[in-house]
Order: structure tokens, then sequence, then C-alpha cells
């Protein structure tokens, strides 16, 4: 491969990811060599000629891989594209004199304990929360939690496990449920914590040394209530107060102190109430599926080449777009066979959609909250207001209509 005019770049990724795509194009765009390293057993990478196999949970002896890579071509930066490569990116950027995340914030993405810990050892406004093994008798939970609550696993994703209760048979309930979920290979724990009421937000950010500049704020209008929490809509620009804004800006800041986190994207959710913004969940990537798409900023440049160009310290124009845009993830309304959906043309040719993408495979089983963490696909839509963007993706949503026929179960859930 030629030597790329600007810099070159190590992206840690899995086989199946689709956000790696989206970063190569931008490196390709922007002159930068991008290196692939992939979490793949050895034999394997050589048989696929992937530039470098590199195994994810050994991070010591990857970190030295990677040292003899950097040995031939140094690398500029770094960046982990999934969760599952964070903790790696912070040891192989601190050996090779990178700037890099404290590994322990990549400890914490993955495992909302520790997180909590650390937000509240670093006095970030978070929810009270308590662990409980998922074995540890019911009625001595109850005496000493409060009540709503959310119920959740520690290690899961996509709201997958998270349930809200308020009251004693509620929280007996999602137990349950949350144990027939919880896989036998994640801990065997949950966490209780106090139900922050509120407008909830996702902010999608940069650090550069220890500073957060905000890219972009999403709102997310629909109320997430309980007792499962689906994401559905993000719109940006937010609608939000000035105000308001910039106090979410300054608790994800400070919650990026409290986890270690100081260099590269950045992406937190926070719940906004009278006592102002609180901190639920912050990882140090960008924002998961596909809902990168519907940023832009200066001249039509991604959220992925954003992030390209300050690792490798080239200029930033991070001006949005100035125009409106926003996503749906089409919630699983039930469980089932997908067999197909109608309205497409329909649902497209409503003003304002960009794109709609159905990520659903056909004849495959739908599984809905709170045991699945998928959706069926995206609507994606851009305009001049944030009210119009929201009114055309529920438009656009009322258009589709997805066949799903009942699944007679192989075996009774116990
Ligand atoms: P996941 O990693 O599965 O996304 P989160 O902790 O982010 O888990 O929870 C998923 C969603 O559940 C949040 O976006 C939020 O809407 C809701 N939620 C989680 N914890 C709380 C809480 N303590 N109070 C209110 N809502 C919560
Ligand atoms: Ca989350």
């Amino acid at each position: 491969m030629s030597q790329a005019a600007n810099g070159r770049i190590l992206l840690l990724t899995t086989p199946r990811s689709y956000r790696v795509q989206p970063f190569l194009e931008a490196a390709k765009r922007l002159g930068i060599d991008a290196v692939q390293g992939l979490d793949l057993p050895v034999q394997l990478a050589d048989q696929w000629q992937m530039e470098l196999g590199l195994d994810f949970q050994d991070v010591p002896a990857t970190t030295e891989k990677i040292l003899k890579a950097a040995e031939k071509r140094p690398f500029q930066a770094i960046l982990s594209v999934d969760d599952s490569g964070s903790l790696l990116a912070a040891h192989a950027s601190q050996a090779l004199g990178l700037p890099h995340n404290d590994p322990e914030a990549a400890v914490a993405a993955r495992n909302k304990f520790v997180m909590r810990q650390k937000l509240q050892a670093g006095g970030v406004a978070c929810p009270q929360f308590q662990r409980f093994p998922l074995d540890a008798d019911l009625y001595e939970v109850v005496q000493q939690v409060t009540f709503p609550c959310v119920v959740k696993p520690l290690t899961l994703s996509g709201s997958r496990g998270v349930i809200r209760a308020d009251n004693a048979a509620e929280l007996l309930a999602a137990v349950s449920r949350l144990r027939r979920i919880l896989p036998s290979t994640e801990p065997q724990f949950y966490l209780v914590e106090q139900f922050i009421p509120g407008f909830e937000v996702a902010l999608e950010g940069i650090l550069d040394n220890g500073r957060l500049t905000v890219l972009a704020l999403f709102d997310k209008p629909d109320p997430l209530d309980g007792p499962f929490f689906e994401e559905t809509i993000y719109v940006t620009p937010s609608r939000l107060p000035e105000a308001a804004q910039q106090a979410i800006a300054g608790c994800t800041a400070q919650a990026a102190q409290a986890l270690g986190l100081r260099t590269g994207p950045v992406h937190a959710e926070l719940r906004l109430n009278d006592d102002g913004p609180w901190l639920i969940e912050m990882a140090g990537r960008s924002i998961g599926g596909l809902c990168s798409q519907t940023l832009r900023f200066g001249v039509d440049g991604s959220l992925e080449e954003m992030i390209l160009r300050q690792a490798c310290g080239l200029d930033l124009d991070l001006r949005p777009s100035g125009r409106a845009s926003g996503v749906m993830m089409i919630p699983i309304p039930e469980a089932g066979l997908f067999k197909g959906v109608t309205g497409l043309e329909a649902a497209q040719a409503v003003p304002l959609i960009e794109s709609i993408e159905i990520t659903a495979k056909l004849n495959y089983p739908l599984v809905p909250l709170p045991e699945g963490d998928s959706y069926l696909g995206f609507i994606f839509a851009r305009g001049e207001e944030a009210e119009a963007v929201e009114a055309a993706l529920r438009q656009a949503h009322h258009q589709l209509h997805f066949k799903i026929a009942p699944q007679i179960p192989l075996t009774m859930m116990n």
C-alpha cells in the first residue's frame, strides 16, 4: 500500500461491524492510510490476508503486535470503532506514546456498575444505584430499594433487559424476566437504579486533550418512561433552550473526566429535568447503528471524517451543516417471523425523507424488547426545521406496514 500523505491510522474493529465502512470511506477521502485491525484468530486473519489479525482479549500480546507493526511504519492514532476494541486502543496508544484514554474508561463503558461508581466518585449527577447478585433473595432486595426504579444488567446493550418497576410486584417480575434474558456468560448481577424522569438526549462529541467539543446534540422526542426503553426518534439540532444545552455539555465533560476519557469520540445519553442533566450512559466511541448518517459538518463532511481528522491532527471544520436531520430506529412491534414490508414507496415519497433502510432479515425471527436488541430498520430525514424532520419521520413510519407471522415456539420458555 502506498504511503498516504495525511497519516496512518489503525482502526480496531470486528469482522461483522457495520461501523467500519464509513471510517474507511472517510479515510480514503482524506488520504489517510487506514489499517484495519480485526478481532480475529490469527490463522483466519492470515487466510483472509488481513493487514492485522488481532486477538482483542489478549491485550498484552496484541499490544506487542501493534508495536511491531508501528515500528515498520508509525500510526498517528489507534481508534476503536466499537466498544470491544477500546481497552486495546487505550493500552496500545499508551505504549506508543499516543494520546489515549484511561484503560479504565473502556472497562467502565462495558460495565454499568463500574461506570456508576466512577461517575459517583467524580461528582457527576447520576442515578442512585445498588448492585445485586442475580440469585439474591428478592424479599431482601425489595427492602433495600426505592420506587420507581430501573432494573438492568451490567453488560448488555440496546436497552436489552432494562426494565422499570414501580412497586415490589413489578420488581419481582422484572428480575425474573432478567434471569431468563441474561446469558450465563455475562456477569450474574443486576443494578437497581433510581428512575430518573425527564427528557432524554444523546450527545455526540469529540475530546482533544480532555477538552470536549460538542458535535451534535440529539433530542429523543418520544417519551422514554418504560417499562421498556425502546429508542425511536433522534433529531438534531436540539430544540432545548441554550442554557439547558450548555448544562448538558457541562455534565458530559465532567463525566468524561470522571471516566478518564481524554481523546477521540464520545457518545453520551443524558436525561434532563428540573434538577438539571443526569448522566445515564457514556462511551468512548461514536454513535451506534446507522445513525451517524444523520450528521454532516462543514462542506459535506461525515462524522467519521471529523473523528479521523482530529486523530491525525488535520484541520476540523465543525460547523454543523445548518440543516436539521433525524433518524427513526424502527421498533419491533411484536415477536414473530419477519415476512416483509409494504408501503416503502409511499414512505419514501414523504417530503424530507432521505432514505429508508430495512435491516431485518426476511423469514428471520423478530424479538421485541426487553429480550431483543435490534430494530426493523432506519428512516432518515433532513430539512430546515427539527420539528418538520420529526413529523416526516412519523409520517413515513405510518406508511410502513410490517408483516410479522406468529412463530410457534420450539420449546416453551422456562
Ligand atoms: P443500554 O446499554 O442497554 O443502552 P442504558 O443504561 O443506556 O442501557 O439504558 C437504556 C435506556 O433506559 C436509557 O436510554 C434510558 O431511556 C433508560 N434508563 C436507563 N436507566 C435509567 C434510569 N436510571 N432512569 C430512567 N431511565 C433510565
Ligand atoms: Ca444506552
